[in-house]
């Protein structure tokens, strides 16, 4: 009994490490990669990825 309450604690707490927090709608930050298409100068597209972490401050952003 106690052991299955050490482990379930364990799992609380890497489920709590993995991500960080948002402090204005409580929600974990998701880290994604955001892909945008980017016109370049020579009306050619190319394509910019970054990682961005998504909360639900900006996910209508991101998923728009
Ligand atoms: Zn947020």
């Amino acid at each position: 009994m106690a052991k299955q309450q050490a482990f379930a604690e364990k799992v609380k707490k890497g489920t709590e490490e993995k991500g960080s927090r948002c402090p204005k709608c409580n929600t974990i930050r998701v880290p994604i990669l955001y892909v945008q298409s980017v016109r370049s100068a020579h009306q050619s597209y190319r394509f910019s990825s970054q990682r961005v972490q998504v909360c639900k401050c900006n996910e209508k952003e991101i998923y728009a």
